[in-house]
């Protein structure tokens, strides 16, 4: 099959597990959005994605990303960081993305408010918790997750939406669902404070092997790059 089609397909065999893991739980599949994870997948990958009807593109390298996105500037889609940012790629970040997933420090977060202030911006950004405590994961631990939010909340040009999270790697799903609980858990502790100028209505959880526990426990956006474009090497 050519490239084109294959991805097309993958696309659509995502698509069709979301709503059914959404309509066997009682949510609306509407609410859930699929980011398609293009990393290290060349640019003809994600534009065959795109002409599929993929509406959001997730990347996790600046660099990398800056290629893509010059190349497809005029596709009508999103772009969404979901890698480590250091803090002197902010404003490249900022330059591109509309989302990015991954703010785990008051400092990177103050960086890019500065960038975002700079470019006329409101940056959209999500706070990523560590919620397997794993030492060599990036993201503010749970405990640390509500104190961030309200340090975060007064900077002007930064716009807190919700959380994020990768648990653990583990073969069976099941056992990544209690992280996902705890980070659905954390957002509804986070929510309560009503702490101005916080959203707390996006959850990013889930990926290629476990997005339908991670929709059965609240996701409302999915990362999801090996089942859409195949296998990275
Ligand atoms: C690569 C990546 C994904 C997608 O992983 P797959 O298992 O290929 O679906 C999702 N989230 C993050 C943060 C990633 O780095």
């Amino acid at each position: 099959m050519q490239m084109g089609a294959e991805i097309g397909k993958r696309l659509a065999d995502v698509r069709a597990r979301m709503a059914a893991a959404a309509k066997g739980c009682g949510r609306r599949p509407e609410d859930i959005h699929l980011v398609a994870v293009g990393k290290t997948h060349p640019v003809e990958a994600i534009a065959a994605a795109i002409a599929a009807g993929a509406a959001i593109i997730g990347e996790s390298y600046v660099q990398e990303a800056r290629t893509k996105y010059d190349a497809l500037a005029q596709q009508p889609v999103q772009w969404h960081f979901i890698g480590r940012l250091q803090t002197n790629k902010a404003k490249y970040a900022v330059r591109m993305f509309d989302l990015i997933h991954t703010v785990d420090s008051l400092k990177l977060g103050a960086e890019l408010d500065r960038q975002a202030q700079k470019a006329g911006k409101f940056q959209q950004v999500l706070i990523q918790v560590n919620v397997g405590i794993e030492a060599q994961k990036a993201g503010v631990t749970p405990e640390a997750a509500p104190d961030l939010a309200r340090e975060l909340s007064s900077l002007s040009h930064l716009k807190v939406k919700g959380l994020m999270a990768i648990p653990p790697y583990f073969d069976d799903p099941e056992r990544a669902r209690p992280h996902f609980a705890a980070l659905r858990a954390l957002r509804n502790r986070i929510a309560a404070r009503a702490i101005p100028q916080i959203g707390m209505g996006i959850l990013s959880m889930g990926m290629t092997g476990d997005f339908e526990a991670a929709i059965e426990e609240g996701a409302t956006l999915v990362r999801i790059g090996s089942a859409i474009f195949g296998e990275r090497t």
